[in-house]
């Protein structure tokens, strides 16, 4: 059906279906229904995703999200211990983290974990910003927050073997997590014990 509709609503049809859990149909009830708010629906849309595109960039610090190309609220905090140092793999495991309200660290996020089936090493996970980061700011403790999954265990094996050798205390989320889970749809008392229970690797 979508080749009868005029060439530009089928592009934004094609680039909706690209987002995460949007197939082709959804893709199509998607514009059609922003077609059918109107103007103004579109001119919200449009300016917000222009203003995103122009002001949201990766921190430079920890590589979660920042505004205006400077640090995140979080690496730019004088609250935050300078010590602690969480690495999450994508930016969505840091709210839940945050509202566990168990850690007062700093992040560093990897955006990708090891994966020795999808041919994922160590180069692809910029580890020299981690090192210096860890060098830098003179962090004592390394909390690995990577998923218990083959490639989140993978990581954080590799990570503290890499983070020891850097006379770094390192330690892992542990009971809570539920095996095969991500961290990102934790709930907040579950990943509150995990941080509490964390362990030496
Ligand atoms: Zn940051």
């Amino acid at each position: 059906m979508a080749d009868i509709l005029p060439k530009p609503l089928q592009r934004l049809i094609l680039v909706l279906a690209k987002l995460p859990g949007v197939g082709s149909r959804t893709a199509m009830r998607y514009a059609l229904h922003l077609v059918r708010e109107g103007s103004d629906r579109l001119e919200e849309l449009s300016a917000a995703l222009d203003e995103t595109r122009r002001e949201v960039s990766l921190c430079p610090s920890c590589f979660g999200m920042s505004e205006g190309g400077g640090l995140c609220p979080i690496c730019a905090s004088p609250e935050r211990r300078g010590e602690t140092l969480c690495v999450v793999e994508g930016i969505g495991d840091m709210p839940p983290i945050e509202s566990a309200a168990q850690y007062a660290g700093r992040y560093f996020v990897l955006h990708k974990l090891l994966s020795p089936l999808k041919g994922v090493g160590p180069q692809e996970l910029h580890l020299d910003r981690l090192l210096d980061t860890v060098r830098d700011h003179g962090i004592a403790e390394v909390v690995l927050a990577t998923p218990l999954t083959t490639d989140g265990e993978a990581t954080a094996t590799y990570l503290s073997r890499l983070l020891t050798q850097e006379g770094v205390r390192v330690t892992r989320l542990a009971a809570g997590v539920p095996v095969g889970g991500a961290i990102e749809y934790l709930d907040r008392l579950t990943l509150s014990r995990a941080f509490q229970d964390r362990k030496e690797l």
